[in-house]
């Protein structure tokens, strides 16, 4: 059987990773700048984290949501403090697509109501209200039957304002930083503004932290630079660190009863014992005040750079745009310097290393990053 042939491929087999570094087949070592898609938070292969999952796979694997699952209760308790929503309650889920699709659920149990409004350049998994425009206005991911989506443009309150005011949207979903759209911050003011707005007409909003949670904005969502506080926010990505699992977190507004939510998987031991751990590390080494640390010299730096057009984001959630494909950088960045990094679009390298980067290995990338610029673009 081959595999069924979606995903574009580097022809590299990536057979070790350890702290900011992965090794392949070969034993050639790479600096990770992507971490998986931002999925690798706390570094790879953790001693802690494999040593907490080592013993749970020898203890149990996996039972079902109908008997008391204590890592679940451990895991909220920590989640509620470390993000500053301890009020709030935990569904948890196994990704980003899932969250998000019961976090448009429960927005649509709560209202009655079946329209949506996301946002132009959104990426919010393969959900309901999955489509994404691209730089060239390119749709790329369908549609799904259920819900009613209608996209604005980012930062567009007045468009927003006017469609809410008629009372028939269930949710408003947006991403705390934009990241496969070309990483775009929503201004502070948008965010506030939208929070009020949804509050007023009964809509729920919908912050996807998907990608810019769970500490890799240097705060721990981003959508807390603004100071709101959303209805749901759902979690994916660097909560387990390369364990699948996402979560829903939910104000104490809405009414748990049995059998509204559910899956097999969600919650898991295996799942939970990995977000445990993240957690854990990302407090005792200090990972949030590294991520604004090391974010903000890396954006500093690159913004010094004259080739470039513009540096956008926030902590460790870095987008670079050229005015030419960055095709060439990138993969001169991965076969000469060996270093991984991701794109937006055609014209963005992005950025999402793991949140344990040091200083040496971000002034080791911007080096190897200008000589990189330097060959392929003459100024
Ligand atoms: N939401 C955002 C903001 C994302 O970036 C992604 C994935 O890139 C998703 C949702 C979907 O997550 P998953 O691929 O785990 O379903």
């Amino acid at each position: 059987m081959n595999l069924f042939n979606v995903y574009p491929l580097f022809d590299i087999e990536i057979t070790k990773g350890i702290g900011c570094r992965t090794y392949d087949n070969q034993g050639i070592e790479y600096l990770d700048l992507y971490g998986g898609h931002a999925v690798i938070s706390i570094g790879h292969s953790h001693p802690y984290y494999v040593q907490k999952l080592t013993h749970q796979l020898e203890t149990l694997v996996f039972y079902s949501n109908s008997v008391v699952n204590k890592l679940q209760t451990e895991l909220s308790e920590k989640l509620g403090k470390a993000s500053g929503y301890d009020d709030y309650a935990l569904f948890l889920v196994n990704s980003g697509a899932e969250a998000n699709e019961n976090a448009l659920k429960l927005a649509s149990f709560h209202t009655g109501r079946k329209k949506v409004i996301s946002f132009k350049n959104s990426f919010h998994g393969r959900t309901s209200a999955a489509v994404r425009v691209t730089d060239n206005s390119k749709i790329v991911a369908p549609i799904n039957e259920g819900f009613e989506v209608d996209f604005f443009e980012l930062n567009d309150i007045d468009s927003v304002r006017k469609s809410l005011k008629k009372q028939d949207v269930c949710a408003v979903i947006i991403e705390g930083i934009q990241g496969v759209g070309g990483i775009r911050v929503p201004e502070a003011e948008f965010l506030q503004a939208l929070s009020a707005e949804c509050n007023a007409t009964g809509t729920v909003l919908i912050l996807d932290e998907v990608q810019s949670g769970y500490g890799r904005s240097g705060k721990f969502f981003a959508h807390q630079y603004a100071g709101i506080r959303p209805d749901l926010i759902t979690v994916a990505k660097g909560m387990g660190n390369g364990f699948p699992i996402g979560g829903v977190l939910i104000s104490p507004k809405f009414e748990a009863s049995f059998g509204l939510l559910g899956t097999t998987f969600g919650g898991n031991h295996m799942a939970c014992t990995a977000a445990i751990a993240v957690l854990d590390i990302i407090k005792v080494e200090r990972l949030i005040e590294n991520t604004e640390k090391i974010g903000n010299y890396l954006i500093e730096e690159l913004k010094q750079i004259p080739q470039v057009k513009e540096v956008r984001g926030l902590g460790l959630m870095i987008g670079i745009e050229f005015d030419q494909p960055v095709k060439e950088i990138r993969n001169r960045l991965l076969f000469e310097k060996k270093i991984f990094t991701g794109v937006s679009g055609t014209n963005i390298i992005r950025l999402l290393p793991p949140l344990c980067l040091s200083k040496s290995d971000a002034t080791s990338f911007l080096e190897s990053f200008r000589e990189v610029i330097q060959s392929v673009l003459v100024d």
